[in-house]
């Protein structure tokens, strides 16, 4: 009996050693992520201080919008993700990540939990601020995913601000293509390969990453939005989870909001978003064990490294990934904010 109790104690202890989660945090209306970020060991203060900044400012924004007079939830997560995009920190708008040939090529997605509507744009490389295309697409096109010269052209008809594809550059990022495309260089010629465009590890980049953010508002509906420059070094006009609706963001009233982070290789594979609110809705698991099955055990198991933030049609976030660290934050309907990176 005491040898029984005694092993249940030793796997709860060593379940939970292995298993640190975050809690839930209840009453959320409003919550970002800025991608998976820095490892642990390379992060300085500096920077450690600027993230925390700018995801509080990217939180902010979000929930202002979300108490103006009539907004949607929509309104919240577009003007979150649009301060980021500006932000050069970010790997979105401007300071995206390059492609292999030297070019940023955007995507972005945004969804709505109430009518299950969405919008998405992949592979632009002129529209200033993409998650305003991607919503422009969802509420004034007939279809929910434009690709590359037709988005910036639908975009462009739509009055978007339209920018030279050099506004995106930023020095950084540049530079850790050239470190990627010596590296490549490097490994070819010692296995005598080709080069594969993409790194096999997921390489989040310097400091910030994609950014993603979700929603409830007062009329209790969810929204989701997501939006990128994709994996540096991408080739063949790659396009990653972000853009697709139920890999790198979804939104159903009946479950929760959905945006991820991470190899978009492996989310669009496992249709992370979607799993996620399938099981809530199907086997009616809580949103934090839905997101862990998928994040912690499935895509883990299968070696695709990523996280995801999720927020329930009761308030509740949680945030799940199977990296060191992801950068987050969240807002109460009291205007609590509470911004994490590494810590639970
Ligand atoms: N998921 C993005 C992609 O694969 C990259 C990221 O989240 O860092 O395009």
């Amino acid at each position: 009996m005491f040898r029984a109790i005694g092993f249940g104690l030793l796997v709860i202890a060593v379940t939970h050693a292995v298993r640190a989660e975050d809690a839930v945090v209840e009453n959320v209306v409003f919550a970002i992520h800025g991608g998976i970020g820095l490892d642990k060991v390379e992060m300085t203060p500096e920077i450690d201080k600027r993230v925390r900044t700018e995801l509080e400012q990217a939180l902010r924004a979000g929930f202002a919008a979300l108490n103006k007079p009539n907004a949607t939830g929509l309104d919240a997560v577009e003007a979150a993700i649009r301060l980021m995009e500006d932000s050069p920190q970010f790997n979105a708008g401007r300071g995206a990540v390059f492609t292999h040939d030297g070019r940023n090529e955007l995507d972005a997605s945004i969804m709505e939990g109430k009518t299950l509507k969405a919008g998405s744009v992949a592979g632009v490389s002129t529209v200033k601020n993409p998650i305003t295309a991607a919503r422009a697409v969802m509420e004034k096109s007939k279809h929910v995913l434009l690709v590359s010269r037709g988005a910036e052209a639908f975009a462009a008809e739509r009055g978007l601000e339209i920018v030279d594809p050099k506004y995106f550059r930023t020095e950084e990022r540049w530079q850790q293509l050239q470190k990627q495309l010596e590296e490549e260089k490097k490994r070819s010629e010692v296995r005598g390969q080709r080069p594969e465009g993409i790194s096999e590890r997921y390489l989040p980049g310097f400091s910030f990453g994609t950014v993603g953010a979700i929603a409830l508002d007062k009329a209790g509906n969810l929204s989701a939005g997501t939006s990128t420059g994709g994996m540096s070094n991408k080739r063949w006009g790659r396009v990653g989870d972000s853009p697709i609706i139920g890999a790198g963001t979804y939104a159903d009233n009946e479950a929760c909001a959905v945006s991820a982070t991470g190899h978009g290789e492996y989310f669009i594979r496992y249709s992370v978003a979607h799993d996620i609110v399938a099981l809530m809705k199907y086997k009616a698991l809580p949103v934090n064990a839905a997101a862990d099955e998928v994040i912690r055990k499935k895509l883990k198991a299968a070696g695709g490294e990523g996280g995801v933030i999720c927020l329930d049609h009761r308030g509740r976030f949680y945030p799940s990934y199977n990296t060191e660290g992801m950068y987050r934050g969240c807002i109460t309907r009291d205007g609590q904010v509470q911004v994490r990176i590494f810590e639970q």
